[in-house]
């Protein structure tokens, strides 16, 4: 916590479990090739990578969450940095909580809502990789999460579908975004 950047822009952060299609959200929001590239890689687990959006915005990319195999030490760690980053950042505006448009919610998905509900962070939910299904598809999962986030206290109640392959929802996400900052 001591190693980040000066609290003076607000914060966005970027979470979801491991291949999620985080880095390749990222790199779509912000036109770059390779940039979230190495936040994927293994072993980092500990990172917060920040990413500044000129004078405007930080973007957070948070570890990636629901490795199965993972050490128990590497899940406390994360589960620590985590809680040390939500309680204790006071430039963050929200979280968007990137869920796999072919997957829905999973358990560690809930947890980590519950996290984000007892730290009292606002977050959004984003599907990714909604080329993969049909338009009709994703819009029984946008209404399924929707129920489920229903009465919890601190989810935003417009989920977003997104594509980093074809740009659907990239500028609808933008707007958003660019909308906290
Ligand atoms: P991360 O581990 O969450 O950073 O996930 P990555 O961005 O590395 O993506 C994981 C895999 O999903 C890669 O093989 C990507 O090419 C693929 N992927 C990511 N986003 C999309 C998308 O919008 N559509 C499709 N079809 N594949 C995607």
């Amino acid at each position: 916590m001591d190693g980040l950047p000066p609290a003076e822009l607000p914060e966005i952060a970027f979470a979801g479990r491991s291949n999620v299609g985080k880095s390749s959200l990222l790199n779509a929001l912000t036109g770059r090739k390779a940039l979230a590239r190495a936040s994927s890689e293994p072993g980092r687990t500990r990172e917060l990578n920040y990413f500044r959006v000129g004078d405007t915005l930080r973007l957070v990319d948070l570890p990636g969450y629901g490795f199965a195999k993972a050490p128990k030490n590497e899940i406390a760690r994360w589960t620590s940095l985590m809680r040390d980053y939500l309680r204790g950042r006071a430039p963050l505006k929200r979280v968007l909580l990137l869920i796999d448009a072919r997957h829905g919610l999973k358990p560690n998905d809930n947890e980590v809502m519950k996290a984000l509900d007892d730290a009292a962070v606002t977050y959004q939910i984003v599907l990714t990789k909604a080329d993969k299904m049909k338009p009709t598809e994703n819009q029984e999962t946008i209404a399924a999460v929707q129920a489920a986030i229903a009465k919890r206290p601190a989810a935003h109640p417009l989920v977003m579908a997104t594509s980093s392959e074809t740009g659907d929802g990239i500028e609808a996400l933008r707007a958003e975004i660019a909308a906290l900052a």
